[in-house]
């Protein structure tokens, strides 16, 4: 973004009329004097020192300001050395001129010294001029790229040689006239040259074209001012005449143009730089807003990435626990039949951690992102307002609810147990920051989002610890706790981050240290207010054929066993059950169970070999069947298809996959979770 040089800004029609209308004022000035020009006036010598002092000032500062800049073209040098060799001049002039400083006399130099400096100061500034214009190229600015000093060095010498010259030689400036001082010849004929020279710069200006340029116009009206005021001064013959005063005014006037030029030009460069900073500005805002929303969206798609492997993980590692934890129940409860009574103490101390580690594999399910919801329309209202109740003996006394709903609330479509596990979570959370005690708020509200549309954000903010950004940055990964081994398991936020993801919606959390948390679960609106629609991606559970209604998925509650489970038997003894799980170790637990319960059991490694046990004659009263086998076919498809030749067969399926056994309960067949009691499985099939 280059910016114009002085010397390469054109004239605005403006300054060309105003440079035109200074010019014709200043000659007409001149001619109104002209008459009376030599009219003497108050000898005031002191004049001439202010007038000296005041050019000196202002060409040095033109000095200062032309060679100020980052690049100059050559023609900028020349101009700053004009300047420079003028208020050199102007200084030398004040120095030397007889009562300017002193009144009896010059501070410096011969009394001849003054003629000689005041015609080569105004000769050799037009001849600067003309340097100038004759350095710079046609129309167009031209830039060498470096600036060059020469052209300074030649006004300090020149200077300097002027000087020497003023004081080697005798030409007078003064011829004294009765009580006049009038002009020596040497004065007359050297301020004639001057004049010449200034009107020869204009000319050559013209003819090189450079009258277009804001400068060289401004130039053109010093040198004519240069020239007139000279010139008059010269015939007007002598010192304070009108005409000597009137010139000495003129040529302030004329000296200060390229200064005021200059100015302007540093205001507008200021003013660009300002526009320019600003620009760059927003555009580093910009970027910095851009680079931002990247790595957010990255860490989002890694975080989900994290969270799919994790979930694939646990699901896969639920299933597998599930079957250990089946053979150990189905082997416990052949074991307590024939230890009886005794062993009930030892029974009850396994079962109770069977059903601890058998949540645990639940929780391990809950880390999926894509695990399936049994998501109903919920009256969002009142479902927070039930579990903020059902939370408050865990919360104890110290930490007070607020519920904060808005009114009409639309219904959601939410799975109603993950959403009390969530909010469990996130409330322990609250207390946990807060350890002596504090209000937990809950709220809910609708929005209008920019892209997301219509969302339902429920929120809970607590006044505790907060977090710490390195802490932020990981809370959703499962198992990462700050909390000591034994109060934090790390899973409470994955579950919160799954079953959001799960519900096609997201979580946000901002936090502080010491300032408290604030977690917002953001769910969108799939539709306009009353219509409860699931939101999102999933949908209302329910039996897909619109047939049988579906049980659901029991959940393996591992009761203990009654005192005689098969008092009350659904399966009446000598019926056949055929048994269909491709883990050797599950399927004889399974056989041993039912068969000290008294059934007759057949069993299958997988869907073919249990049909073609049917195709050999097996005419089975019950199935019971895994759901996720090798061999091809599933549970489900295989007891389609034994129901298809005889539809009185009662079907019972079971899986250690909760996201399978969901759909499968939405065919319509009851479903049991591994791991599964004796009770549990005849209950199911009751
Ligand atoms: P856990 O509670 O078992 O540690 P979470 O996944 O629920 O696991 O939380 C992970 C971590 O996030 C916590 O250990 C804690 O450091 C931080 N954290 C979560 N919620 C809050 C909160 N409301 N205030 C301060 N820190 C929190
Ligand atoms: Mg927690």
């Amino acid at each position: 973004m280059a910016y114009p040089e002085v010397v390469e800004e054109l004239a605005s029609p403006s300054q060309l009329r105003l440079a035109i209308g200074l010019s014709v004022l200043l000659l007409a000035v001149i001619a109104i004097i002209f008459p009376d020009a030599a009219t003497p006036l108050v000898q005031l010598p002191h004049v001439s020192g202010m007038y000296g002092s005041a050019i000196a000032m202002i060409d040095l500062a033109t000095f200062w300001l032309l060679i100020s800049s980052s690049h100059q073209p050559r023609s900028h040098a020349v101009i700053a050395a004009a300047y420079l060799f003028g208020g050199l001049m102007a200084v030398l002039h004040v120095l030397t001129f007889p009562g300017a400083v002193f009144i009896q006399g010059p501070v410096i130099g011969s009394p001849h010294a003054v003629s000689w400096l005041f015609v080569a100061w105004r000769a050799g500034f037009a001849f600067f001029i003309i340097w100038a214009v004759l350095v710079e190229g046609r129309g167009q600015p031209s830039r060498s790229g470096r600036s060059s000093r020469l052209p300074a060095v030649v006004a300090v010498i020149a200077a300097a040689a002027v000087y020497t010259a003023s004081q080697l030689s005798d030409a007078a400036a003064l011829a004294t006239d009765g009580h006049q001082q009038r002009f020596s010849n040497f004065s007359v004929y050297g301020a004639y040259l001057a004049a010449v020279l200034a009107v020869l710069a204009i000319g050559l200006i013209w003819l090189r074209e450079l009258h277009r340029r804001s400068i060289f116009v401004w130039l053109m009206f010093v040198m004519t001012a240069e020239a007139a005021g000279v010139w008059l001064s010269t015939y007007s013959g002598g010192r304070y005449t009108l005409a000597w005063y009137t010139t000495r005014v003129e040529g302030l006037v004329a000296s200060a143009v390229v200064l005021l030029l200059l100015a302007q030009h540093f205001r507008r460069l200021q003013r660009h730089l300002g526009d320019t900073v600003a620009v760059l500005k927003a555009r580093t805002d910009d970027l910095q807003a851009e680079i931002h929303r990247r790595e957010s969206a990255e860490a989002k798609l890694a975080q989900a990435k994290k969270m799919e492997a994790v979930g694939q993980l646990g699901a896969g590692l639920s299933h597998d626990l599930n079957n250990i934890l089946q053979v150990i129940t189905g082997r416990l409860s052949i074991l307590h039949r024939r230890a009886g009574a005794l062993a009930d103490a030892d029974v009850e101390v396994i079962r109770r951690n069977v059903r601890k580690a058998e949540a645990m594999t639940r929780q391990l399910t809950l880390l999926s992102g894509r695990r399936r919801m049994n998501a109903q329309p919920l009256n969002l209202a009142a479902a927070l307002a039930d579990i903020a109740d059902s939370l408050r003996p865990l919360l104890d006394g110290r930490y007070p609810v607020t519920l904060d709903l808005a009114p009409q609330l639309p219904d959601l479509a939410l799975d109603p147990l993950e959403l009390e596990i969530a909010l469990t979570n996130l409330m322990t959370n609250a207390r946990d920051a807060m350890p002596e005690g504090g209000e937990i708020r809950l709220s809910a509200c609708v929005e209008t989002l920019g892209e997301a549309g219509r969302v339902v954000l429920i929120v809970v903010t607590d006044g505790g610890a907060g977090m710490r950004p390195e802490v932020l940055d990981r809370i959703f990964d499962p198992f990462f706790t700050t909390k000591e081994p034994g109060k934090g398991t790390g899973l409470g936020l994955a579950q919160v981050y799954g079953f959001a993801k799960a519900s096609g919606g997201h979580v946000e959390v901002t936090s502080r240290p010491g300032q408290g948390t604030t977690v917002t679960m953001v769910f969108p609106l799939g539709r306009p207010e009353g219509q409860a629609r699931p939101a999102g991606l999933f949908s209302a559970a329910g039996p897909a054929n619109g047939g049988a209604p579906a049980m659901g998925v029991q959940g393996a509650e591992l009761r203990s066993d009654d005192p005689d489970p098969l008092a009350a038997s659904p399966i009446r003894s000598g019926e056949v059950i055929l048994l269909v799980d491709d883990n050797d170790d599950v399927r004889e637990a399974s056989q041993q169970l039912l068969a000290a319960g008294g059934f007759a059991v057949r069993t299958a490694r997988h869907a073919p070999e249990a049909l073609s046990l049917i195709a050999a004659g097996l005419r089975p009263d019950v199935l019971i069947s895994d759901i996720v086998m090798p061999g091809g076919m599933n549970g489900v498809e295989l007891a389609r298809r034994i129901k298809d030749s005889h539809p009185d067969v009662r079907v019972v399926l079971v899986t250690g996959f909760s996201d399978v056994a969901q759909s499968a309960s939405e065919e319509g067949y009851p479903v049991v979770r591994k791991p599964y009691d004796l009770a549990s499985l005849l209950s199911v099939l009751a």
